[in-house]
């Protein structure tokens, strides 16, 4: 920051641009996987600590402003049920929340895929496989109603290095590898990934290549951008599909989506039915269920209405409360009624169980300038 030298940082560099670089040193083509190797799988702190290239060159890398690009983990906040909220920051000081939710309770005999070793040997540990919740924009412009993180509104996009690297920060502290570590990830943090597209499908290209996450693995959720559901169809190396539906008609989307006033329910349903899906994939739909609002029985008639011919599944949410946000949460059995109606007519719902409530963590709750209450600084580490 205090030099006037150009900095490049290595975390969300392709092997081709890294390979440009090395050998404009003169260095063989090879150091171009030793450099990948090093960052992305042992996620070495400095490029001073690549212990397989020459002494000479991690010199001159760092002479050149060459870093890892390691972003900062500003705080951290842990849940009673072992969900983690990491905030980080970036070199500007812009800032994001990403989060760590284990699940299972390491009693899993495994599935055949994983030997129940991770980087750090075979620790016991209390789960068996994590999702990681990314986020892929400062703040977000969609505006949401009952969405906190609407009420930052955007500041910028993240770099798909600032993406690939809130990733490996959070792998990094919880000492875990994939693939020997079983992760999933989901790009349903901060923002809107398909309004940062670019950016987001080269961190999950690199993801793929360089972390060992496999696409499978990921979900990546849009408000409904239509253009770019079509593109997203198109890519050869995509993860899931999940689009936030939200409302049964359009009157009530656009009151609590304004993007439905530009991408209605038709168009946005036309594009799920377009999809081109993989064998055995569904479109995941999410649902937030919020009290006297869109939790009716007549609510979910509609729903039924409009995932007719989609391979859909659905996953109701009942609203997380927070400051500023006016509505309230849905009565359990409002929830189970609402799913019910799903069900019998043939449409895999689910309940999505609130993860790490008590910190803000959860599903619209990412908003950093959230305030813990007294309680909660015990637990900050
Ligand atoms: N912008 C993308 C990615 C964020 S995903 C999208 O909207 O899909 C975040 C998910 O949390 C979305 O499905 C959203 O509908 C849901 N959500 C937002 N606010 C919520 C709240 N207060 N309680 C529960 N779920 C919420």
């Amino acid at each position: 920051m205090v030099t006037g030298r150009s900095h490049t940082s290595l975390l969300g560099l392709e092997h081709d641009e890294i390979a440009a670089f090395v050998e404009q040193a003169g260095e063989p083509a090879y150091r171009a996987q030793q450099i990948l190797d090093a960052v992305y799988r042992q996620k070495v702190e400095s490029a001073e600590q690549i212990s397989t290239l020459p002494q000479q060159f991690r010199q001159d890398l760092e002479g050149q402003g060459v870093s890892v690009g390691w972003p900062r983990i500003e705080n951290k906040f842990v849940s009673e049920d072992g969900t983690v909220r990491y905030l980080i920051a970036f070199a500007d000081g812009q800032s994001v929340e990403t989060v760590w939710m284990p699940e299972g309770d390491g009693g899993e005999a495994g599935d055949g895929s994983e030997a129940g070793d991770s980087a750090e040997g075979n620790r016991a540990r209390n789960w068996d496989r994590a999702t990681i919740c990314v986020s892929s924009q400062v703040g977000c412009a969609v505006d949401c109603q009952f969405c906190l993180t609407a009420l930052l509104g955007i500041e910028r996009n993240l770099t798909a290095g600032e993406i690939v690297a809130q990733v490996c920060a959070v792998l990094k502290d919880q000492k875990v590898s994939p693939p020997e570590d079983r992760i999933n990830l989901v790009f349903m943090g901060m923002g809107e990934p398909f309004l940062n597209y670019d950016n987001f499908m080269k961190a999950v290209r690199l993801l793929v290549k360089y972390v060992g996450i496999a696409e499978p693995r990921m979900t990546v959720s849009t408000a409904g951008i239509v253009p770019r559901i079509h593109d997203f169809g198109l890519e050869p190396t995509r993860p899931k599909l999940a689009i936030s539906l939200n409302a049964s008609n359009d009157e009530l989307r656009s009151r609590l989506m304004p993007l439905n006033r530009k991408w209605n329910l038709e168009k946005l349903l036309a594009a799920a039915r377009d999809f081109p899906l993989r064998p055995r994939e569904r479109i995941t739909f999410e649902y937030v269920l919020l009290r006297e609002v869109n939790d009716g029985a007549e609510h979910a008639t509609e729903v039924v209405e409009l995932l007719r011919g989609i391979r859909a599944k659905l996953n109701l949410i009942a609203l997380n409360p927070g400051p500023g946000i006016g509505f309230a949460t849905p009565a359990d059995e409002r929830v189970l009624t609402f799913q019910k109606i799903l069900r019998k007519a043939g449409i895999p719902a689910f309940v999505r169980r609130p993860r790490g409530r008590d910190i803000y963590a959860a599903c619209g709750q990412l908003k950093r300038t959230v305030e813990i209450q007294p309680a909660m600084e015990s637990q900050m580490l």
